[in-house]
């Protein structure tokens, strides 16, 4: 069969599910609501966030330690990148963000004023302005 007889007919495939965050369920429903939790290990004190069940420095099981959602970023980049389940691609700022608290880093999605938005700045985790379709879109923080 050459490749002019072959049949092609555009197909789209949808699926729903219900997806499951097992142990990060406290995590995820804190973030839709604008709350930081994080994971405090009894042992060490080790504070991470996301949280850990498990501490990384001595397989103590952690405890959940609520933050107050400001921090420092560290460093970011801009770009122009589809968020999954999302509107298309459009220019998106991701920041490296060392919560106040926390002995770790995390990658998150920031908004605001961008002429505030540089290496240094004080944010705060934001409550989403409206109902996300995955939790951790609500991951995103904005200057104070
Ligand atoms: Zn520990």
């Amino acid at each position: 069969m050459s490749e002019d007889t072959a049949l092609n007919v555009d197909l789209t495939l949808s699926l729903g599910y219900k997806h499951g965050f097992g142990a990060m369920s406290p995590f995820m429903r804190a973030l839709t609501e604008g709350r930081a939790l994080a994971s405090r290990c009894p042992k060490c004190g080790d504070v991470r966030f996301p949280p850990r069940r498990i501490c990384l420095n001595d397989g103590t099981q952690t405890h959940e330690h609520l933050l107050d959602g400001t921090g420092t970023v560290v460093r970011l980049t801009i770009g122009s990148v589809p968020i999954p389940l999302s509107a298309p691609a459009q220019e998106q700022i991701f920041a490296e963000v060392a919560m106040d608290g926390t002995d770790n880093r995390v990658l998150a999605r920031l908004t605001g004023d961008p002429a505030r938005l540089l290496a240094g700045a004080k944010v705060r985790l934001t409550p989403p302005p409206h109902t996300v379709p995955h939790p951790i879109q609500a991951l995103v923080f904005e200057p104070y």
